[in-house]
């Protein structure tokens, strides 16, 4: 577990979104299910596809709800995600692969955001959308942090030892 959080620590995304990953691995998100094991509620269906008892892996692949988003994404075999029991399986598999580990990340965050804001009527973005979302909220991420240094640099070039 060590060795995943420190490859987890080491992906280029905000921090927020490496909690979430790793809460996933951990299986400690508030899906429903872990709801019902915490005797906060009684009834762990789904409220996507109101079949099946939502755990990590099906809030954020397994749901058919989800399907046509994962489908779509040409990045990761949708055929193959949902072979996997566990996220902390699953997100090993990725991480193995090396296939576009961060973005993958990027959409695990949003797929749990939309969830959330869905449950609390708030505005989310459509699905079709997640994907490209992603994409973007990465390009601004490397950006911010790839900013930084340049920024640092300048101060200390442009400073000078005060006149009296
Ligand atoms: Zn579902």
């Amino acid at each position: 577990m060590k060795l995943l959080w420190n490859k987890i620590w080491g992906l280029k995304v905000q921090n927020k979104v490496k909690h979430l990953v790793w809460k996933a691995c951990k299986n400690s998100l508030p899906t429903k299910l872990n709801l019902v094991r915490r005797k906060v509620i009684t009834d762990g269906r789904c409220d996507s596809c109101k079949q099946q008892h939502e755990d990590v892996t099906h809030a954020l692949y397994g749901c058919p709800a989800l399907d046509d988003f994962w489908k779509q994404t040409k990045t990761w075999n949708h055929g193959v995600l949902k072979k996997f029991i566990s996220f902390l399986d699953l997100f090993d598999f990725i991480l193995a692969g090396n296939s576009e580990v961060e973005l993958f990340a990027m959409v695990i965050w949003n797929l749990w955001n939309r969830r959330n804001n869905l449950k609390l009527g708030k505005p989310s973005h459509p699905l079709d959308k997640v994907l490209e979302h992603s994409r973007e909220q990465l390009l601004e991420s490397h950006s911010s942090t790839l900013s930084l240094p340049i920024h640092r640099q300048q101060q200390a070039a442009t400073w000078t030892t005060p006149e009296q």
